[in-house]
């Protein structure tokens, strides 16, 4: 491996939706997640400091014909639960690859998961260990987005990468415009302004208060993860 990092803690956020793969409309994909499991490994082999936030598309979809009429907390609390699913599968994988991890949770089961404490969540990072934040912000009304920016914000972190399908900020949705062009940077002020949907108003205004970086890029891409630990420009990079 080459030398220290460029960044040295990271939140990362992972989309469930991405852990649908190729073939799948709700459930996880095991090539997915493995492939992700080892990509993280790699960055923590090469120095880095990794929290995760994971977010529930994939369970919660399979289970939304059942929420016709259901209030919004209610079904929101369904969707934080959705979050730990996926938390729990991640951390499996993340431990066969041989990493140390903790899982936290914002909504208390303590039989399977820490609750969130922010001091032990730093400890554990200062150990090498990989935390992995699930129940979102343990708040309906809110999404894993948010909860990636308040986490990232509470620990510290150099920078949040959100990992999705999508490899940055493109002028219009690349999955249906051929035109879209990808932005290499862009100021978050103009991201809010042009109401790019790639992260929602919440997570975004919460990162500008505190100029926090962020940078949007293609989880899917092996090696993308490590590539932007070492410094380089991969995705888009979202500055204040
Ligand atoms: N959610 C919530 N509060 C949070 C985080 C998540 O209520 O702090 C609920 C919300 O219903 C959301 C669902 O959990 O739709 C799953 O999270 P999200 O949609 O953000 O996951 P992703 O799109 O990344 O798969």
């Amino acid at each position: 491996s080459t030398g220290s990092p460029a960044h040295t803690r990271i939140l990362l956020k992972l989309s469930g939706e991405a852990l649908l793969g190729p073939d799948r409309d709700f459930g996880i994909d095991e090539t997915v997640i493995r492939n992700y499991a080892q990509e993280i490994k790699r960055a923590v082999d090469l120095g880095a400091e990794l929290a995760i936030v994971i977010g529930g598309g994939n369970i919660f979809r399979g289970v939304q014909n059942a929420m016709k009429g259901m209030t919004r907390a209610h079904a929101d609390y369904m969707g934080m639960l959705a979050t730990m699913i996926n938390g729990m599968a991640l951390q499996d994988a993340l431990e066969q690859v041989g990493l140390q991890t903790r899982l936290q949770s914002s909504i208390k089961m303590e039989e399977i998961a820490e609750p969130f404490i922010r001091r032990r969540a730093i400890r554990h990072l200062e150990k090498g260990r990989v935390v992995i934040f699930g129940s979102g912000t343990g708040n309906p009304y809110f999404t894993t987005d948010t909860a990636a920016a308040l986490r990232g914000l509470e620990i510290d972190a150099e920078m949040i990468l959100k990992g999705t399908r999508v490899n940055g900020v493109f002028t219009a949705d690349p999955e249906e415009d051929d035109s879209a062009e990808r932005f290499v940077e862009i100021h978050g002020d103009e991201m809010i302004r042009r109401n790019l949907q790639v992260m929602d108003m919440t997570a975004l205004t919460l990162c500008r208060e505190s100029s926090m970086p962020l940078r949007i890029f293609d989880m899917g891409v092996k090696s993308n993860l490590t590539r932007i630990v070492q410094g380089e420009d991969i995705g888009t990079r979202v500055h204040w």
